[in-house]
């Protein structure tokens, strides 16, 4: 298994310690001998040192910030879910294509809500509301929430409650594999737990601090094992001399650890390597020496909202990596379901 999250330091709203899951954090931390500070806000941090983006960002990940989730109003997540749940923020690794980066900031700092119980009556009022119809909440729409579940149990809980929902589901995506206090959880089959993979030589060369493929693949099979639907993100995708082989191998890495049961209810979802020019502008001020893939002259334009255009393959690339990676996926695995190839 890979390393553990172990925060440098951490900061609470007081009014976190008020809460069962803050106290538990709290007397952990300060088990694990974790400077702790109270703050008045955990919208506004300040002490975190770092004098260049490279330094800020990197002690960014490893401060730990627990508070109180004020705001109930869940926002949207189309199109893979009707809403985000708000549990966590940000995460513990520094992948150079992290899909946050433009979202989070300069100081992309963990955050995790104690209030979990408020969260989720928030959750079962959206549920009603839509009921008998199905409802969807994202769980890592602004996070990966396994690296801090050790410390706060929080997904344990919430995969529980939606457990008990006959009109909700839950599902999230992590790089992670600690994965084994939620071997236990009963989920009921509500809930899909998706690893984000990629070749394996992907991972090493951009994926820091994360669990390599071998162990992320382990912990998908453990979790299958308990008959939790499962779903693979691979992504991003990236042409390169090589590339059909390596990806080809990651889906034999599937088909041998996965168990066998079950394979019907496996879902891909398949994202080709694109940027923009403000994410290649963060990527280079956090990681100037970066071997990342993103000369513009290569790539095809494509306008996007907010005069943030993307920078994609070329048309018959994408063509080439979608029938192939689609071929692969319905070898290994013909009953399972490719979401989208984007
Ligand atoms: Fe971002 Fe996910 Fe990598 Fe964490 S594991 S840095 S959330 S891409």
């Amino acid at each position: 298994m890979s390393h553990q999250f172990i925060p440098k330091r951490a900061f609470f709203e007081p009014k976190a310690l008020e809460y069962p899951i803050g106290q538990k954090v709290y007397e952990q931390l300060q088990e694990m001998k974790v400077p702790i500070t109270l703050t008045g806000s955990h919208n506004r941090i300040t002490g975190i040192p770092g004098d260049t983006p490279q330094e800020a960002y990197q002690e960014a990940k490893n401060t730990l910030v627990v508070g109180i989730r004020k705001s109930l109003d869940f926002a949207g997540c189309k199109p893979s879910a009707h809403y985000q749940l708000p549990l966590t923020t940000s995460c513990s690794s520094m992948c150079e294509y992290c899909y946050l980066a433009t979202t989070l900031g300069k100081k992309p700092y963990l955050r995790v809500y104690v209030n979990v119980n408020e969260i989720l009556e928030q959750a079962s009022r959206y549920i009603r509301a839509r009921a008998p119809e199905i409802t969807w909440f994202e769980g890592a729409a602004t996070s990966d929430p396994i690296p801090t579940e050790y410390l706060t149990g929080l997904l344990y809980n919430t995969i529980e409650f939606f457990g008990r929902q006959p009109f909700g589901r839950f599902r999230f995506v992590t790089k992670h594999d600690r994965v084994d206090s939620l071997l236990t959880a009963k989920h009921n089959g509500h809930t899909r737990f998706r690893f984000s993979i990629n070749a394996a030589s992907i991972i090493d060369q951009y994926e820091h601090k994360t669990p390599t493929l071998i162990q992320r693949v382990e912990a998908a099979a453990k979790v299958a094992e308990k008959g939790y639907p499962v779903g693979f993100i691979i992504a991003p995708v990236f042409y390169y001399p090589g590339w059909e082989e390596e990806y080809l191998k990651l889906l034999q890495e599937l088909d041998k650890q996965l168990p066998k049961k079950n394979r019907n209810d496996i879902t891909f979802e398949l994202i080709a390597h694109r940027f923009t020019k403000r994410a290649k502008n963060n990527i280079l001020a956090i990681f100037p020496e970066t071997k990342l893939p993103m000369e513009e002259e290569e790539r095809k334009f494509k306008y996007g909202q907010f005069g943030y255009g993307k920078y994609l393959y070329q048309k018959e690339t994408m063509d080439e990596m979608k029938e192939d990676m689609h071929k692969g996926i319905h070898t290994y695995f013909p009953h399972a379901a490719i979401e989208y190839f984007v």
